[in-house]
């Protein structure tokens, strides 16, 4: 499989942002992405998906969309759509329907920020999912990376010191997503992804400017690794139905990228003539043999490795670049590694499930 590092769910100027698309694919190609998803609210410029290239390096900027019904107070709800090519804000007042309209037009769905409390130190609002009466979604955003800021934000020293110190906002997702992946994993299968959720914002407090935080340090942070069968071939409709079969079948893992790359991790399952990857599905009969690989780029960083089956852990490894596990329980395998960094244990790694039935 070929590893495709992806940022998703920004916003530019057509919705709350405040970069432009160029700035965005400007700031990708300097970070070394491959992809970025733009996901303006409740507005899809499609016309703009494309490659765009700089010198011998390009980046396939994709356009989504993040629908919301504008008319509820606080607004919940919030709908990530890839690849529906077209616009659905008009179906925004009912998830149900706009659910539909994502099948039909052959996109995916991802529910954002599915827990995202109130920070009351700065008027923000609770805008957590609360529809959770529906079905169609592909899976959800489990770890958000503004979430994440704004629930360190207990008062507004806080937000002084995260604005001013960027390096120490992310942690892992915020308390209480990964509970809730375990709980929906129990019935379905949900892919999970990371989201940055980039405005870019200009915020000013008192005397104090900062923009919270620029499109280029975001790209750096919590990405989604794809795994697609081939390289990406520079043809648009091709590359982006490959994309989007690689969200729907959970082929990708959820990376913070700012402490060292977690490009080359692995997670499969071995039965007797039977390879999965993140997101399949393999039979329990005859047993299996689970590989973690941990990327090199650690270096001496402490690594932490654990493996869970059903939400529970099964076993963990501490500094293991290479990890074999024998299991022959049926039950939802995935892997969460962590890293010590800035003088915090730090989560690094989300690897979407193996469903071991
Ligand atoms: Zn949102
Ligand atoms: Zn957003």
């Amino acid at each position: 499989m070929i590893e495709l590092v992806a940022n998703l769910h920004m916003h530019t100027r057509y919705s709350d942002g405040r970069g432009t698309h160029a700035e965005i694919t400007s700031a990708a190609l300097r970070a070394g992405l491959d992809v970025v998803i733009v996901t303006d609210h409740n507005i899809w410029v499609g016309d703009l998906e494309n490659y765009y290239h700089e010198g011998d390096r390009r980046v396939l900027m994709m356009v989504g969309e993040e629908v919301h019904d504008a008319t509820r107070n606080p607004q919940k709800n919030h709908l990530l759509i890839f690849g529906a090519g077209r616009e659905l804000a008009s179906f925004a007042q009912d998830t149900r329907r706009l659910l539909e309209a994502v099948i039909q037009a052959e996109g995916v769905a991802f529910l954002a920020h599915p827990v995202e409390k109130s920070a009351p130190a700065v008027h923000e609002p609770d805008i957590s999912w609360v529809d959770w009466n529906i079905q169609g979604y592909t899976g959800i955003e489990l770890w958000n990376e503004m979430s994440e800021f704004k629930s360190h934000l207990k008062t507004k020293l806080h937000a002084i010191f995260y604005a001013y110190n960027p390096r120490r906002v992310a942690v892992g997702p915020v308390i209480g997503t990964l509970e809730k992946w375990d709980d929906l994993l129990a019935g379905q299968q949900v892919v999970a992804i990371g989201g940055t959720d980039a405005h870019s914002f200009d915020v000013r407090l008192g005397p104090l400017h900062r923009v919270l935080y620029p499109y280029e340090f975001h790209f750096h942070t919590v990405n989604t690794h794809l795994l697609v069968p081939q390289p990406l071939g520079g043809e648009l409709v091709d590359d982006r139905r490959m994309i989007l079969d690689a969200f729907r079948q959970g082929h990708a893992f959820i990376g913070y990228d700012l402490p060292a790359s977690t490009r080359g991790f692995i997670f499969t399952a071995h039965g007797i003539d039977t390879t999965a990857n993140m997101g399949d599905e393999v039979s329990a009969e005859r047993g299996i043999t689970f590989q973690i690989r941990i990327p090199q780029s650690s270096g001496s960083h402490p690594v932490e490795c654990c493996l869970l089956r059903d939400g529970k852990r099964v076993k963990t490894w501490r500094n293991k670049p290479l990890i074999t596990h024998i299991a022959s329980e049926p039950g939802v395998y995935r892997v969460e590694v962590f890293i010590s960094y800035l003088g915090k244990r730090r989560a690094w790694i989300f690897s979407n499930p193996i469903y071991v039935r």
